[in-house]
């Protein structure tokens, strides 16, 4: 049995409970090492066998897998943040179908949420923005036309860019020509719940200087988007003493909606 794992955005403590009791009763531990932190390999077992999966290509993986499976025993396959998100995991498991080999799939905090915790931030705030686009710049990786940076940007939603820091200089020129403006909030988290976790807050026109003056260049979120100053919002509907919920009277006894 294979067992895909979301670990967290870098933390040892942030696996699910669930994630963590597979890592414990692990034969075979496959993770990938350029992002997941090496401390949650402490929760295996002695005898378990570890691969880092960034040494290896997809073929390589699976042979582990094949040969695992042979000998009866239990593989966890530990992808960083939650594995739905850019964890090319959808090949894996057709792969798995093809060769009748059974799997499961366990969740993880995605880095975008480990980013808002650093930020002690709200990606939706109530007259701001209702919305996060998950979103990457293209590079080597294409990106259909129709979710193209120009594209998104025009929503003026929250927009988190994951696996763009290599050219922020280039993102941010996009985001501008697009229509942003240049003043427009944005934040950079290197390294989310990591111990050597960073993160600063710039805008469009200052985030190239912002990450060149760090030093960031990759395992880093850009947050762009009104919401990222944090003000300027209205209070939520849904505990405001006027507003009638299921389950709370308010002054307002008409109100239905309680969203
Ligand atoms: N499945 C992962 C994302 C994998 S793509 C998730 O849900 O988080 C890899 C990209 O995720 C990195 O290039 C970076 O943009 C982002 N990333 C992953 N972990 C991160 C962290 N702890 N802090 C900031 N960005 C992170």
């Amino acid at each position: 049995m294979v067992h895909f794992v979301g670990a967290g955005p870098g933390a040892k403590d942030l696996i699910t409970l669930r994630g963590k009791k597979l890592i414990e009763e692990a034969d075979v531990i496959i993770y990938a090492g350029s992002l997941v932190n090496p401390q949650l390999l402490e929760y295996a077992p002695d005898h378990c066998g570890v691969h880092d999966s960034k040494d290896l290509n997809l073929e390589e993986v699976i042979a582990i897998i094949r040969d695992a499976e042979a000998q009866g025993k239990n593989t966890v396959r530990l992808h960083t943040g939650d594995p739905s998100i850019y964890g090319a995991i959808r090949e894996q498991m057709d792969i798995l179908d093809e060769l009748g080999i059974d799997y499961d799939v366990t969740p993880g905090v995605s880095s975008f949420c480990g980013a808002a915790a650093a930020l002690k931030m709200e990606y939706t705030l109530p007259g701001i923005s209702q919305s996060v686009i998950i979103i990457r710049m293209d590079g080597r990786t294409k990106v259909p036309e129709r979710e193209s940076v120009e594209a998104l940007s025009s929503h003026g939603a929250t927009m988190v860019f994951f696996l763009s820091s290599f050219d922020s200089k280039r993102l941010s020129e996009r985001l501008i020509n697009a229509g942003l403006s240049p003043d427009t909030p944005c934040a950079v988290v290197y390294k989310a719940t990591w111990d050597d976790e960073k993160s600063f807050v710039c805008s469009l026109k200052s985030l190239f200087e912002t990450m060149k003056a760090h030093d960031i260049k990759k395992t880093a979120l850009i947050i762009v988007g009104e919401a990222v100053a944090q003000t300027g919002y209205e209070r939520s509907k849904l505990y405001d003493s006027d507003f009638t919920t299921e389950y709370r009277m308010g002054t307002d006894k008409n109100a239905k909606d309680g969203h």
